[in-house]
């Protein structure tokens, strides 16, 4: 009896892996004519001031219409993009598609919000901010209608005073997204202008654990402000995280507890609301 349960267990362990590994290597070629075959999708996830209580701002997140797998998240393939070059297109789709929603929301005389797109390394090294500013342009979109968000890692890179400066330049505003989860350096963070503070998810989901977890969250947003910047907490999911983090004096926040991303169509209700 146990042998065979066993036999069993080893049976549908493989064909789980089997499945698994089909599916990433259909991910990989797929990806190649996602953006081609339209495939891809953008959802935006409203920003809040935390003592007023007002929108401020929206974090543009990519999703992949799979035909056979349906919506596939960004987790799944951004890594493979950054793998074999892919994120370059597929993040210079993202730019336009961003510009041009924003054009339709000012035809449509919608409130406009300034809209953060995520960046990732190998999308800096080539030449992003010229083709943001081509497309800004283009489109006739302020730079401040648009907010980067890039990780800590990239602030070790080497082009990343010249990128940085190039933003300024531009009048973009920075985020660091996901901070303290990555390289992190005071030094970098002094030198390189930063208008934003993205506190990792994983710090509010532990915030309420321990006096402990509630000081770090604190120290961070003290940290930020020391370098004039403002934080935004991620990954909100109850009133009593949002109660602290208000308490504690975090800027602006986002989260399930506020609004789940939405798409297009579901964003123009509930700016109309
Ligand atoms: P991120 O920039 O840190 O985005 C926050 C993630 O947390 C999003 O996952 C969002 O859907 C999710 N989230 C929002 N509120 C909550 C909450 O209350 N609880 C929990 N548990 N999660 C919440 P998503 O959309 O799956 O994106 C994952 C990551 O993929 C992003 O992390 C970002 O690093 C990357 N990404 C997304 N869109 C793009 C893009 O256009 N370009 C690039 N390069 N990366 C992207
Ligand atoms: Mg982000
Ligand atoms: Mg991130
Ligand atoms: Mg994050």
């Amino acid at each position: 009896q146990a042998k065979h349960a066993g036999r069993n267990k080893v049976f549908y362990y493989e064909k789980a892996m089997d499945a698994d590994f089909l599916q990433k290597m259909s991910i990989e070629q797929d990806l190649h004519r996602a953006i081609e075959w339209n495939e891809l999708k953008l959802v935006f996830q409203p920003q809040f001031h935390l003592h007023t209580g007002e929108m401020t701002g929206m974090e543009a997140l990519l999703r992949w219409h799979h035909p056979k797998f349906g919506i596939v998240p960004p987790l799944q393939f951004i890594k493979t993009a950054e793998e074999n070059g892919l994120i370059v297109p597929i993040g210079e789709w993202v730019v336009e598609e961003v510009c041009r929603i924003i054009q339709r929301w000012e035809a449509a005389n919608m409130p406009i919000y300034p809209v953060s797109i995520n960046v990732s390394t190998r999308q800096l090294q080539n030449d992003f901010v010229s083709f943001l500013e081509r497309m800004l342009s283009k489109y006739d979109i302020p730079s401040s209608m648009i907010n980067i968000e890039l990780t800590e890692s990239f602030l070790a890179d080497s082009t990343a005073f010249a990128v940085l400066n190039q933003f300024q330049d531009l009048c973009v505003d920075i985020a660091i997204d996901d901070f303290g989860t990555g390289f992190s350096s005071l030094s970098y963070l002094e030198r390189f202008p930063v208008q934003f503070i993205k506190i990792d998810q994983s710090f509010i989901q532990r915030m309420l654990d321990s006096k402990k977890q509630t000081d770090i969250v604190h120290s961070i947003i003290v940290m930020a402000h020391a370098l004039e910047a403002k934080t935004i907490a991620e990954g909100v999911e109850t009133s009593e995280q949002a109660a602290l983090l208000k308490q504690l004096g975090c800027d602006w926040a986002q989260g399930y507890h506020f609004s789940q991303p939405v798409n297009e169509e579901e964003l123009r209700s509930l700016l109309k609301r």
